[in-house]
């Protein structure tokens, strides 16, 4: 793993700006990946025209499960709920900006499985919506 994009990801996951949650969120899912153990809430706040004014996680999970997490919401406030929807595998992959083992994968697109299920609104988060 390359040692800058590794400080980076591990001060998301020591310092997440966006942990905590949203009492009064517009949109909200939570799910696990079994394989490693993560666990990720996600709360998702809107205004009025849509955009996302703020963005919170809440869970436990290894580094790259909880870093991924931290930089996507950080990465959308801003943003508008049809953005968030338009997000992919490779965003996630951008934002880490490491080459990851199949099973890291599945951590790192945790939070992005979850972001969508959300802001679609589903009742179970779907792996399909992550490519
Ligand atoms: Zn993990």
């Amino acid at each position: 793993m390359d040692d800058l994009y590794r400080e980076v990801i591990l001060d998301h996951y020591k310092n997440p700006g966006q942990k905590g949650h949203l009492e009064d969120s517009n949109f909200a899912f939570e799910d696990e990946n079994p394989l490693c153990g993560d666990f990720i809430h996600i709360d998702i706040k809107t205004d009025e025209k849509g955009v996302i004014t703020d963005a919170k996680f809440d869970g436990h999970g290894c580094a790259i499960s909880m870093a991924s997490a931290d930089m996507l919401l950080e990465s959308l406030i801003g943003k508008t709920i049809d953005d968030a929807k338009q997000l992919n595998k490779q965003d996630i992959l951008d934002l880490l900006g490491i080459e990851l083992s199949p099973v890291r994968l599945k951590c790192a697109l945790l939070s992005l499985k979850v972001t969508k299920a959300a802001v679609y609104e589903l009742k179970e988060a779907s792996d399909d919506l992550t490519e």
